[in-house]
């Protein structure tokens, strides 16, 4: 009975969830010319539904949403190219005729190939899968665009909690979006779900934003997004790509934005091995910019794979530490938490919890603004 009681008193955060989520099976990733089994998988975003639930957050269904605010982080052609690419590759016969299970590009545009040319999208469906897409990691099959939809109508519908009033709600995106640039994707993201929940509490009233971002890789995607705007604040805490991480091209410390923007970037690389103590410390440094820039909202990029049992990262962070960020964090303003990385499933639950916790025991000011 006991246990029943504690239950019910459990987590406050409403937990924004869409079953949709579980459709995108990427069937592995292609790394340095070998398709491995991956660590996106959808069993990721079952068993952090189920541990939240279990420490007593109340599970709310992500609500569909227009294509607005989407719209205004990314570009048309890259909403267009994700809803349409699978059905093109089936059409042409790939996964029957050839053995081609998921969409995966082989020739990609960059800007030395093109020197200058003209951009054109070619016909052939396997010519343009690399039009938007920027590595061999990120694959797409048939259930992918239904789940990467409704990852980002879970993070509007967390957006527009928090716009309503609420002082704290989590998303629960599955697959995961910091990565993906206004016209590119990649990093097994899609579409940048902390982006479009900035973008939605913009719309919604908050006159400045800050996006945190906590993942144990740069959130090369939400920087470009927002990197010449001074509204949205954007802040990481990371393993160094110059040490040979991922992104490798972004995330390095003088990224400091451009034009309006000068000044609201922030990247803090830290040496692969970096546990809780340096961790932290970063992560205060990163809150004191953020609290420079006055938000009136945050978006916090929740990556849980700066955790030490994670296979995908090299720094040490444990749960505590997790805890203790995401409470320094919250207490910035009312927080949007997005769920991003994070692959170990033993930990994965606990590692969520804790941090909600955190989040939880320091709530910000609700702002008033309308909900989008
Ligand atoms: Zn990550």
């Amino acid at each position: 009975m006991a246990r029943m009681s504690e239950q019910r008193a459990g987590l406050a955060v409403p937990v924004v969830w869409s079953e949709d989520c579980l459709r995108h099976e990427p069937g592995g990733e292609v790394w340095l010319g070998v398709r491995d089994e991956g660590t996106e998988v959808p069993a990721r975003a079952l068993v952090l539904r189920d541990a939240l639930a279990a420490a007593g957050a109340p599970i709310v269904p992500a609500r569909p949403h227009g294509d607005e605010i989407l719209r205004a982080v990314h570009d048309g052609g890259l909403l267009d190219h994700l809803a349409g690419v699978w059905a093109a590759w089936e059409k042409e016969g790939f996964p029957a005729q050839y053995g081609r299970d998921r969409v995966v590009p082989y020739v990609f545009p960059t800007p030395g190939m093109l020197g200058g040319l003209p951009p054109r999208t070619p016909p052939a469906v396997h010519g343009r899968a690399g039009l938007y897409c920027y590595d061999t990691m990120t694959l797409i099959g048939p259930g992918s665009w239904a789940a990467i939809r409704g990852a980002a109508d879970a993070a509007l519908t967390a957006a527009g909690l928090v716009g309503g009033g609420a002082p704290l709600a989590y998303a629960l995106c599955r697959p995961p979006g910091h990565h993906v640039t206004r016209d590119a994707y990649g990093g097994s993201c899609y579409l940048n779900n902390a982006a479009v929940a900035a973008q939605a509490l913009r719309a919604g009233g908050a006159g400045r934003v800050a996006v945190l971002d906590i993942d144990a890789h740069h959130g090369n995607g939400t920087q470009m997004i927002f990197y010449a705007r001074a509204d949205v604040f954007y802040g990481s805490v990371h393993v160094d790509p110059g040490a040979g991480w991922f992104p490798h091209y972004a995330g390095y410390a003088g990224e400091r934005g451009r034009d309006a923007g000068t000044g609201a970037n922030r990247n803090l690389p830290l040496a692969p091995g970096t546990g809780d103590e340096g961790w932290l410390a970063a992560v205060s440094a990163l809150c004191a910019d953020a609290a420079a820039h006055r938000p009136d909202a945050i978006v916090m990029s929740l990556g849980l794979d700066a955790a030490e049992s994670d296979p995908e990262s090299p720094l040490r962070v444990s749960a505590d530490g997790y805890r203790r960020a995401a409470r320094e964090i919250a207490a910035l303003g009312p927080t949007v938490v997005i769920q991003e990385g994070g692959y170990d499933l033993a930990a994965l639950g606990s590692l969520a919890v804790a941090a909600l916790t955190g989040a939880a025991e320091a709530p910000g000011p609700t702002f008033h603004g309308s909900a989008p």
